[in-house]
Order: C-alpha cells, then sequence, then structure tokens
C-alpha cells in the first residue's frame, strides 16, 4: 500500500533519522508554511535524531565535544546547553561537568534533545516518521518510488538521502576470524562486550573515538585486564585543550612526553570524561605488570609503523 497522503502538498522524503535527517526535517518543517509539504523520514530507529552516534544505551558513551558545540540551530550555540539546562536532563550526572566546566552528556541525551525538537512537528503531522528501511528507490514520472523494507512504498516528489554511517562490519582483513568465539565484530554489540572476561587480554583494533567507546564500556563493566589498541598510524584521539601530542615516534621528546596518567603529573586533563575514563586508570609496564602505572613510556619503540598504543593510558608501546 503506498503511504503517500493525499492533499498535503508535495511529499518530501528523507531517508535515514539520525541527526542530518531529523535535523533537516526540522528545519524544513520551521520554515515551510503549515501544510504546504508532507515531510516523511523513513527511519527504522524508534526515535529521530538519535542514528548511530546518539542511540547508544551506555552510560559511558559521552559527546565527545562540549555541549556548547553542538546545536540543531546553527547561529545558535549554546542551544543544546541552554536545553540541558532548561531541563535538568543532567541535573543528576555530575560526570558530565569537566574540570573545566565544559558539559559531556551521556550521547543519548543529545538524541533525546534533537527529538524533543522534532515532537511538536510530529504531533502536528508536520513531519511523519515511517518506521521502516528503504529497500530500493527509483524514479517515476518526475519524482521517486521508494520501496519499503516491510513491503510498503512510497511515492516522493523530492528525495534527501541522509543515510551516512553504514552499519558497523568486520574489515576486509579480518574476514578470516568471521564467527571466532573471542571476537565482538560491532563495537556497539554491548552484550558481547560484557561477556569479555574481567581479566581477559583485549586486543581493540582502531585508536579512533569507537575505540575510546570500546574501552569505556570495557572499564564501565569492570574489566581489568590488559588492553592493547592498534592502529597503522599510532594517534589516539585527543582531547580538546592543550595536551601534549601523544605520537608513537623514536624521538626522545616524544618518549618523554608523557600523558599525565603516565607521568604522574598532578591536575586533571581538560579533556572529554570519555578520554579520561581511559586515561585515567593504569598502564602496563614494560615486563607487564598489570595494574601498575609504569610512570613513563610502556616500551621504548623500535619501529614506528608497526606500533600500539597502552589503551589505559595512551602510551606508545611496541606491538607484541
Ligand atoms: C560513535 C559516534 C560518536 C559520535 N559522537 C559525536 C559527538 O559526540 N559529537 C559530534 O559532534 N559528532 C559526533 N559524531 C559524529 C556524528 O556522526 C554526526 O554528528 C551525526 O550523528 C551523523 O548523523 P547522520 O544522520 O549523518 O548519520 P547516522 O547517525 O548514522 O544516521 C543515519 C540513519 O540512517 C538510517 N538508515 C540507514 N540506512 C537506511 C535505509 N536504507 N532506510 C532508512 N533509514 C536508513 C540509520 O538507521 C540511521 O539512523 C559521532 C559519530 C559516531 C559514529
Amino acid at each position: 500500500m503506498s503511504t503517500r497522503e493525499s492533499g498535503r502538498g508535495p511529499v518530501l522524503a528523507i531517508i535515514g533519522g539520525g541527526f542530518s535527517g531529523a535535523a533537516t526535517a526540522f528545519h524544513l518543517a520551521r520554515r515551510l508554511p503549515a501544510g504546504a509539504a508532507d515531510i516523511v523520514v523513513v527511519e527504522p530507529r524508534e526515535g529521530l535524531g538519535y542514528g548511530l552516534a546518539y542511540s547508544t544505551p551506555d552510560p559511558s558513551h559521552r559527546i565527545n565535544v562540549p555541549a556548547s558545540r553542538m546545536t540543531l540551530i546553527s547561529g545558535q550555540d549554546s542551544h543544546f546547553a541552554d536545553w540541558l539546562e532548561q531541563t535538568g536532563a543532567i541535573a543528576n550526572d555530575a560526570e558530565a561537568i569537566a574540570a573545566n566546566g565544559a558539559l559531556y552528556p551521556q550521547r543519548r541525551v543529545f538524541g533525546r534533545y534533537v527529538e524533543s525538537h522534532l515532537q511538536p512537528f510530529l504531533f502536528g503531522k508536520t513531519i511523519r516518521h515511517l518506521r521502516s528501511a528503504v529497500a530500493s528507490a527509483e524514479l517515476s514520472g518526475e519524482g521517486y518510488h521508494l520501496i519499503l523494507a516491510d513491503g510498503g512504498t512510497l511515492a516522493a516528489d523530492a528525495l534527501v538521502i541522509a543515510t551516512t554511517h553504514p552499519p558497523p562490519a568486520l574489515p576486509l582483513p579480518l574476514q578470516s576470524v568471521i564467527g571466532a568465539a573471542g571476537l565482538v565484530a560491532n563495537p556497539y554489540d554491548l552484550e558481547r562486550l560484557e561477556a569479555i572476561g574481567r581479566d581477559d587480554h583485549v586486543l581493540v583494533v582502531g585508536t579512533g573515538l569507537t575505540s575510546a567507546d570500546v574501552i569505556a564500556t570495557l572499564d564501565r563493566n569492570g574489566h581489568r585486564g590488559r588492553i592493547t589498541a592498534l592502529s597503522r598510524h599510532g594517534y589516539r584521539s585527543r582531547g580538546h585543550a592543550a595536551m601534549l601530542p601523544i605520537r608513537s615516534a623514536t624521538s626522545p621528546a616524544s618518549l618523554h612526553a608523557a600523558p599525565p596518567c603516565c607521568s604522574g603529573v598532578s591536575g586533571r586533563p581538560s579533556q572529554p570524561p570519555r578520554n579520561r575514563a581511559k586515561a585515567g586508570t593504569r598502564c602496563s609496564t614494560p615486563s607487564g605488570d598489570k595494574g601498575k602505572s609504569s610512570g613513563r613510556p610502556c616500551r621504548s619503540l623500535s619501529n614506528a609503523a608497526s606500533c600500539a598504543i597502552c589503551a589505559r593510558c595512551g602510551m606508545s608501546i611496541a606491538s607484541a
């Protein structure tokens, strides 16, 4: 059955209801005169505005830029931060406030913020949410004919594709270990992450923000074993304040540029809590002792091209 609703103006279909699709729908609804168009967001998730980034239920997954720099309305930089204050959304979350006063709420709170701004338009039916995925789209006359995964169809006059990130999948070079018992192919599969033993040695492939999420989840689950994060370039995600760059280089300067958790420098680094979570614990010493902060690089590097980073403290270490 076609989901076109007659007498409601042209159908503007938006495929994907993450931040991009939700923001597009929100701004169209705000700008167009009431009833001028039928704005339809096709999104399989329950809510609009969450997408991959802001749907994580893990409380240790936080936004990675301060709330004051995230907004639904460009030009109103404090829109999200003001919403947090007005709604008390982080009133019971002391960890959302960094040492420098910047706010880093849980990521799903940002999703809730976006969703709450769409809600009046959803109630008023200016925006419709079709909870399905688009299986295919084809040109039809001057418009588009969409076929949905649930068998439905949608005729649209204009189409916005906002599907962005594909679902997490195992990279090609790792396909040979697909199905292995200890493999967690989807970093947001919290059940699989929870099944990891407390003392297991975990290899995280990648040292970007997703690896920070994984390590924060392990930390929250009480994991105390070694974590080695492996990357081609040797960088980990960095904080926002003046931090010494951490790089897998052989220069004496970089080896002495220890981050606060390793160097014993007092004072808290001014970086997001999600980064603090991994930086604030401990690092393995060169001899492999667990639970001790070495106060210096875990191991010097002889080959910068094949390096790893101590995931707890961010120090460069040689890969085994
Ligand atoms: C883990 C992670 C954390 C991040 N944290 C931050 C942060 O803290 N601050 C920041 O500024 N940026 C952050 N980002 C960047 C973030 O990607 C963008 O801010 C933004 O969320 C991207 O939104 P999007 O709508 O383009 O993509 P997505 O959020 O991926 O949304 C795409 C949507 O399309 C839907 N979809 C896919 N295929 C179909 C289909 N065939 N039919 C219908 N729907 C479909 C999906 O279900 C999904 O909901 C983060 C990104 C990631 C991946």
